[in-house]
C-alpha cells in the first residue's frame, strides 16, 4: 500500500472541510448506546478546529431504503453525543445535500463543525453518482476521510468525491493501515491468525491469504463444521456449507504443505436447538450426535487456542468462537478474548478485527487496553487482511 496524503500536510485554517466519518453507531430511545466510533473520530475532528477549519461532517447509520428521512436511522443522536464529547455546539443540517445543509455549510464559521443527515437517505450515496458527488463537494473546498469502517465501499463520500476535492486521510484512517499494514509485513513470529463466524465462504479469502503469513491458524466458530466435515467427521445439525467442503479440503492440505499449524477445535458444546432454554452437552468433535448442533467450542479447545496465542508474539483475531451473543455458549469466545489480553501483557502484539469480534469484546467486559489495536472496521479489515485494495484508500494515496 503506497502512502497516504496526510491532513498533516494540509492547512485547514478558515477551509472548508468535508469530512467522512463513520458514525454507524447503535441508538436507542434517540440516545448513542456506544459512542466508539465517535470517539474514535475525535483526534482528527480536533486537529482541524484547533487549526480553524470550518467542519462538515458526513456518515451513513444503518441500512435505510434511500427513499429518503426515516428516523430510525437519523444522525441526530449522534450529533448530540459529538457536542457532547466536543464541549461546544454541533449544528446539524436536516437534509443530505439540500438546501439546510448547504445554507448551513455556507454559513459555518472558523472552528465550527456541522453534521449532515445519514448520506444512505439519499440512494446516490451507495451508486457513487457524479451528480451527488458534485453536490457533496459544494459543501466544501478539502475532502477529508476518516472514516476506514467503509473504506472498502466505492461510494460517493468514499471514492468519487476524492477525485473532486483534495483529498487527505484523517489519523484513524492512518493508523488503522499502518498498524495493519506493519502486522501484515513484519509480524515477530510466532504469529497466529484466529478466525471465527459464521460462514467459511466469508472466510475462504482471509485464510487463504494469511495462510502466507501466518505460522499458526486457528478456525472456530459456525465455519469449523465444513472444515470437520472435509476431515471426514459427522456435525450432526450444526451449520454447514456442503459446497465449500472441498475447498475446506483443500485448505487443510494446503496448511500441511506450506507447514502451516491449523489447528480446529477438539471438543464443541452442542445444542438440541437454537435456543437459551436448549438442552446442552460438551462432546470430543468425533461424537456430535445426528440431532444436535455445535454453538460453541468446548473447554479443551479454549484450553488448546488459548494456550496457542499466549505463546505468540503476533496474534490477530476475526470472528466469534461460537453464538457468543447467548451466554451460555459465549465461553470459547471469551477465551480467545482472554488469549489475546494474556499475550499483549506477555509483551505480543494483538489485533481485534473489527465488527462482531470488536463487539463480543466490548460486551464481554474486556477492557479496550487489553488489547495492542481492536480495528474499527469488520468488512474493511477483513478485506485488508485478503490484501484487496480498498477503493477508499485508493483515493487518498
Ligand atoms: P460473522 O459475521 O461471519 O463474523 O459471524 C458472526 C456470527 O457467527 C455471530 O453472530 C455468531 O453468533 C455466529 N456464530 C458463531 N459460531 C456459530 C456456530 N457454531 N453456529 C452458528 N452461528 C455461529
Amino acid at each position: 500500500m503506497a502512502d497516504l496524503k496526510m491532513i498533516d500536510q494540509l492547512d485547514a485554517s478558515g477551509k472548508r472541510v468535508v469530512m467522512r466519518v463513520d458514525f454507524n453507531v447503535p441508538v436507542k430511545d434517540g440516545v448513542v448506546t456506544d459512542d466508539t466510533r465517535i470517539k474514535a473520530a475525535l483526534p482528527t475532528i480536533k486537529h482541524l478546529l484547533e487549526q480553524g477549519a470550518r467542519l462538515v461532517l458526513m456518515s451513513h447509520r444503518g441500512r435505510p431504503s434511500g427513499e429518503g428521512f426515516e428516523e430510525e436511522f437519523s444522525l441526530r443522536p449522534a450529533a448530540l453525543r459529538l457536542s457532547e464529547l466536543l464541549g461546544s455546539p454541533v449544528v446539524f443540517a436536516t437534509d443530505v445535500v439540500g438546501p439546510d445543509a448547504q445554507a448551513k455549510a455556507a454559513s459555518l464559521k472558523d472552528g465550527q463543525v456541522l453534521l449532515i443527515e445519514n448520506l444512505r437517505f439519499d440512494k446516490r450515496e451507495k451508486k457513487n453518482d457524479p451528480a451527488f458527488c458534485e453536490e457533496l463537494a459544494k459543501l466544501g473546498e478539502v475532502y477529508v476521510n476518516d472514516a476506514f469502517g467503509t473504506a472498502h465501499r466505492a461510494h460517493a463520500s468514499t471514492a468519487g468525491l476524492a477525485n473532486l476535492l483534495p483529498a487527505y486521510a484523517g489519523y484513524l484512517m492512518a493508523n488503522e493501515v499502518s498498524t495493519l499494514t506493519g502486522m501484515l509485513d513484519q509480524p515477530k513470529r510466532p504469529f497466529v491468525a484466529i478466525l471465527g463466524g459464521s460462514k467459511v465462504s466469508d472466510k475462504i479469502q482471509v485464510i487463504d491469504a494469511l495462510m502466507d503469513k501466518a505460522d499458526t491458524l486457528i478456525i472456530g466458530g459456525g465455519m469449523c463444521f465444513t472444515f470437520l466435515l472435509a476431515q471426514g467427521k459427522k456435525v450432526g445439525t450444526s451449520l454447514k456449507e456442503e459446497d465449500w467442503v472441498e475447498r475446506a479440503g483443500e485448505m487443510i492440505k494446503r496448511a500441511a504443505e506450506k507447514d502451516v499449524k491449523l489447528l480446529l477445535p477438539v471438543d464443541v458444546v452442542v445444542a438440541d436447538k437454537f435456543a437459551e432454554d436448549a438442552n446442552t452437552k460438551t462432546v470430543t468433535v468425533d461424537e456430535i450426535p445426528d440431532d444436535m448442533m455445535g454453538l460453541d467450542i468446548g473447554p479443551e479447545s479454549q484450553k488448546l487456542f488459548h494456550d496457542k496465542i499466549v505463546d505468540s508474539k503476533t496474534v490477530v483475531w476475526n470472528g466469534p468462537m461460537g453464538v457468543f451473543e447467548v451466554p451460555e455458549f459465549a465461553a470459547g469466545t471469551k477465551a480467545v478474548a482472554q488469549g489475546l489480553v494474556d499475550a499483549t501483557a506477555a509483551g505480543a502484539f494483538t489485533i481485534v478485527g473489527g465488527g462482531d469480534s470488536a463487539s463480543a469484546v466490548r460486551n464481554l467486559g474486556f477492557p479496550e487496553d487489553g488489547f495492542s489495536h481492536i480495528s474499527t472496521g469488520g468488512g474493511a479489515s477483513l478485506e485488508f487482511l485478503e490484501g484487496k485494495e480498498l477503493p477508499g484508500l485508493k483515493v487518498l494515496e
